[in-house]
């Protein structure tokens, strides 16, 4: 399939930027099913994404293997349904882990958002997690965490801290976990879900040589890294080693080609392209009349490679 497959980038206005010509490995997707996947592993094509990791429940693993090969990695997603028995929760998780290991799995997805905290009081630094965790140790597997929502969303909808604590609250579990399990691997989602905050993603990557962190949430990523584009370019290069590719976006049965080619041509020229340009997802965050924008941070090639490829090759052990 040619790259600028118009399917895929109709309405997004400027063709994508494609200086990287190298594979690349998009280490944070969803995916429920086959049917759905289709038109999101056909938008990564359009856009030179060669391996696609998918957060699955277990039970879709084969039939998304015999689809989609080794084009696709699955991420065993944590099933949080039975913390109510703490002994049948860690066991059922450790064995769905280590399934979805021997048929390729290369981490495992856990999803601590303020809403799901404030409504089962579950953290990352849960005892029940233990087993589970010391599993992904042994197996030499990361674990995917999601760590906090945009600070906007903590001005809007989580405003209540009483209830969903404060955006700082969000990490004392990560610490927690990350200071006492230093062999755990952990990829923290969403620029670890600080890019308002680049200093404080910066003093937890100096303190635990075991956390990386993912691009993905595109409209989220853009948005900030786009308000401060010389800061945000200093940080990605000096972090080069520690950065993985990802874009979060979820297969679903309503998706247009369109709603993909946007948050992969807004990932494209946010890291190749040079200068601002009108970004293509609307986004409730910005206030400016104009629209969003996203703002290229050229980064150098070998820091490109090491993003779209090199990083996610050494932390979740893909071949390509
Ligand atoms: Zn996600």
């Amino acid at each position: 399939m040619p790259f600028e497959a118009p399917l895929y980038t109709e309405g997004l206005g400027q063709p994508p930027v494609r200086r990287y010509t190298g594979p690349i490995i998009d280490a944070h997707t969803h995916v429920e099913d086959v049917a759905n996947a289709w038109l999101l592993y056909r938008a990564a094509q359009a856009f030179g994404i060669q391996v696609f990791c998918g957060v699955v429940r277990p039970a879709v693993i084969d039939a998304l293997k015999h689809e989609f090969g080794e084009s696709f990695r699955p991420i065993v997603r944590i099933d949080h349904s039975l913390i109510g028995q703490p002994l049948r929760f860690a066991r059922e998780n450790v064995l769905a882990i280590c399934e979805g290991r021997a048929k390729g799995a290369v981490a495992a997805k856990f999803w601590y958002a303020p809403r799901f905290i404030a409504e089962t009081h579950f953290r990352f630094d849960n005892p029940a997690l233990r087993p589970i965790l010391a599993t992904l140790v042994d197996l030499g597997m990361p674990a995917l965490v999601h760590v906090a929502d945009p600070d906007c969303w903590f001005e809007r909808q989580y405003s209540d801290a009483a209830r969903y604590g404060t955006k700082a609250a969000q990490y004392e579990a990560l610490e927690r976990t990350l200071s006492a399990l230093p062999d755990l691997k952990v990829q923290g989602a969403h620029f670890g879900g600080d890019p308002e905050d680049l200093d404080h993603v910066r003093r937890l990557m100096d303190k635990y040589p075991n956390y990386y962190i993912d691009t993905s949430a595109t409209k989220w990523i853009a948005r900030e890294l786009s308000a401060a584009p010389a800061a945000s370019r200093a940080f990605v290069v000096e972090r080069a080693d520690r950065i993985v590719f990802g874009s979060d976006l979820v297969a679903f049965g309503d998706a247009t080609p369109a709603h993909y080619g946007s948050r992969y041509w807004v990932q494209r020229w946010l890291w190749e392209g040079e200068g601002a340009r009108p970004s293509p997802i609307p986004d409730p965050c910005v206030s400016d009349p104009e629209g969003p924008t996203v703002h290229g941070l050229a980064l150098p090639d070998d820091v490109l490679a090491k993003l779209y490829t090199g990083n996610a090759r050494r932390l979740l052990g893909i071949e390509i």
